[in-house]
């Protein structure tokens, strides 16, 4: 009997962004002609939760997360009450995207983002009340994700590490504390050597693939809105990393999925 078919899941995605929530058909369309059969939508501000979740509950094949961006500004802000009873929704399966983002300081100094720490805080908390995985959003701010991580989840929390863009010393940590690493187009991209070395060194079976659509499309699709169907292309590119073949990443990362998120 032939080996069933390989299919992907596309761990992050922002399917409500206008480019492509009027989009949908199509995107569903070309998701099941190159084989992704799920994709996780992934909410940013509570503002959007509504949108993210009702694709949750329209398509048995997405599923939704709760959360406010640290990126994202003069938005409502969220309290531990607020995301826990967002997170007893159906059909929502993790908290975030949440984490530090310092690349766009302007002139603020790091003091001045205080409000970011504290609604990553905010996320933890809610991650631990409600038993849900954290999807965490980390950038030019590992060692305070880090400390903060630690000192908030207290070993009770799990998630993944999204769109992995930072050093193997964070990535071990990230390990260590029992998360998942994911990987993004960015995987594909000509001066991403460093990112694809880091990569080499993260278990197959802690690793995720994303597409963070409608951002940061995987060559040969560089520079055209993203969409889930481009998974494979992360896919493949993770498996050239790793020496085996990718129906194996397929499969394998596909199983880190529904184990991490319960589906
Ligand atoms: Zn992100
Ligand atoms: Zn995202």
């Amino acid at each position: 009997m032939p080996e069933a078919v390989a299919m992907y899941v596309d761990s992050h995605c922002h399917l409500t962004f206008p480019e492509l929530h009027s989009q949908i058909d199509a995107i569903r369309a070309a998701m099941a002609s190159a084989q992704v059969d799920r994709a996780l939508c992934i909410c940013t501000t509570l503002e959007e939760f509504e949108d993210v979740h009702g694709l949750a509950m329209r398509f048995d094949n997405f599923w939704a997360s709760a959360g406010v961006h640290p990126d994202n500004e003069d938005v409502r802000e969220p309290s531990v009450d607020d995301l826990v009873e967002l997170a007893s929704r159906p059909r929502v399966v993790a908290i975030g995207e949440t984490g530090l983002d310092y690349f766009r300081l302007g002139d603020r100094s790091l003091a001045d983002m205080e409000w970011q720490r504290e609604r990553f805080r905010v996320h933890i908390r809610a991650a631990r009340r409600s038993g849900l995985p954290l999807v965490i959003h980390t950038r030019s701010a590992s060692d305070d994700t880090l400390a903060i991580l630690r000192e908030e989840g207290q070993g009770e929390v799990c998630g993944v590490f999204h769109c992995f863009t930072e050093t193997q010393a964070v990535a071990r940590a990230a390990l260590e504390l029992g998360f998942h690493i994911s990987f993004s187009g960015i995987l594909t991209f000509r001066n991403a050597a460093d990112l694809r070395e880091v990569a080499a060194e993260v278990p197959l079976d802690r690793c995720l693939i994303e597409t963070d659509s409608p951002y940061l499309a995987p060559v040969p699709f560089r520079g055209k809105t993203n969409q889930p169907a481009y998974v494979p292309q992360v896919a493949a590119q993770l498996a050239e990393i790793k020496g085996v073949s990718v129906d194996e990443v397929a499969r394998q990362t596909s199983r880190n999925f529904e184990a991490l998120f319960k589906v």
